[in-house]
């Protein structure tokens, strides 16, 4: 028997991939402990792993989902928030550690603290990334823009600072590359498939592409007209009611039938008296209308469009964020799917819309982009090669059995 120790932020989108291996790992016999947050507790446990809270090291961090969101967009905010977490949690992780002894610490790419105990107390480690693995090669298609760079460069000597604090409690880091970046040296879990990674081929065989692990259909939805249109923004920036309204103008005088999930920042009764063909609600079972979808509007969180090219349904990307924008650069890219707002343009380039991201787009530009997908089935067919390449994928299993052969080497 193995003993592991999982560590990750507080979001859904990164806990609920471990999860699934976490339970792997416990039917299998293993001891696994988990290092996470209250609002986690219940699904943890429920994989079969000893849940830790690391709520009470964290309370002066207030370290929200909401903050979890801001980390990754902004590097210097992030890094100075990921090492106070180190810090604070570092004497009790530490002590935690060397009584349990584990033969591995698997930890989510942003939960550096992980990753941090690993290397301070020599420790086998597996990183655990939910997101596209990042080096160069694959930093180019996503093309991180110019701002961000400048801004990046400008943040370093505050970063600098960060890594003097951690090398200060003994953690054996030369810069903020060896916490936020895998090197090849590293085993790696990656939760997509080598043929949705962009320049899987750069990567050596320390990663392991287990594919996403996306969850069955438990509810069966009726369709109700031959073509069904789903639209969502995610769960968390979904104030959008401009948006939302003209996807309802686009729609409402269509033979299709739209489902939109608007999220709980705005209220449902501003849409008034809904035409027949639409449905507007605060969140549906996502897997559910993914399964009869034919076509998804989305801002292209990375779980919103594993499932929706799982469930081979082509996309419409509307991307909010950088790493939103990465993800649709991908989809793109593989002709799964066109930016809102670009199917007068639709080669595959992969060209990062602009005009997506900045201003809202009208129903014209809207129902033109619905017809563009529906009436090319190119889009459904790529999403469908996709999905093919997600389920040849090893999934948890293949995941545990990494983390089990770092095990072993240990011992
Ligand atoms: N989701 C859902 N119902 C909804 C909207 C979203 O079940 O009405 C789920 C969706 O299936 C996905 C997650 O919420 O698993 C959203 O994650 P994603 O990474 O796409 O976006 P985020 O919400 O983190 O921006």
């Amino acid at each position: 028997m193995s003993k592991i120790v999982f560590f990750c932020i507080p979001a859904h989108g990164h806990t609920n991939p471990t999860l699934g291996v976490v339970q792997e790992l416990t039917a299998r016999g293993h001891q696994v402990r988990y290092y996470s947050y209250h609002s986690f507790q219940e699904k943890i446990e429920a994989a079969g792993a000893e849940f830790i809270s690391c709520d009470a090291y964290d309370a002066e961090l207030n370290l929200t989902p909401k903050d979890a969101e801001k980390i990754g967009k902004d590097m210097a905010f992030s890094t100075h928030v990921l090492v106070n977490t180190t810090l604070a949690l570092d004497a009790f992780v530490c002590e935690d550690m060397k009584k349990f002894r584990p033969d591995c610490i698997v930890a989510d790419s942003m939960a550096i603290w992980g990753k941090a105990a690993a290397l301070k107390l020599h420790i086998p480690f597996v990183s655990s990334t939910t997101t596209f693995a990042f080096n160069k090669h694959s930093a180019k298609v996503m093309k991180q823009s110019f701002g961000e760079l400048f801004r990046m460069i400008f943040s370093m000597p505050k970063i600098n600072k960060d890594i003097k604090r951690l090398q200060d409690y003994g953690y054996p880091i030369r810069n903020i590359m060896d916490l936020m970046q895998s090197d090849p040296e590293t085993n790696t879990i990656v939760y997509t498939s080598a043929a949705f990674q962009p320049c899987a081929e750069t990567f050596p065989d320390t990663y392991a592409f287990v594919g996403p692990l996306v969850r069955p259909v438990t509810a069966q939805l009726t369709k109700n007209k031959k073509k069904l249109i789903y639209i969502s923004m995610g769960t968390v920036n979904t104030d959008m009611l401009q948006f939302y309204q003209n996807c309802i103008a686009a729609l409402e005088s269509t033979d299709y039938q739209v489902i939109l999930s608007v999220g709980e920042l705005v209220d449902t009764g501003a849409f008034g008296n809904l035409p027949e063909n639409i449905t507007v609600k605060p969140h549906v079972d996502q897997i559910a209308v993914l399964a009869q979808a034919d076509v998804f509007l989305s801002h292209c969180g990375m779980n919103s469009v594993n499932e929706s090219l799982y469930y081979r349904v082509p996309l419409i990307m509307y991307p909010q964020t950088t790493e939103q924008g990465g993800v649709a650069n991908r989809v793109a890219e593989l002709g799964a799917g066109i930016f809102l707002g670009d199917d007068t343009n639709t080669e595959h380039g992969g060209r990062p819309s602009a005009a997506s991201r900045s201003h809202i787009p009208s129903p014209a530009q809207i129902r033109s982009a619905v017809e563009s997908v529906l009436h090319n089935d190119s889009y459904r067919q790529n999403a469908s090669a996709i999905s093919d390449s997600f389920q040849n994928c090893s999934g948890a299993k293949g995941a545990a059995e990494k983390i089990l052969a770092v095990c072993n080497q240990k011992n």
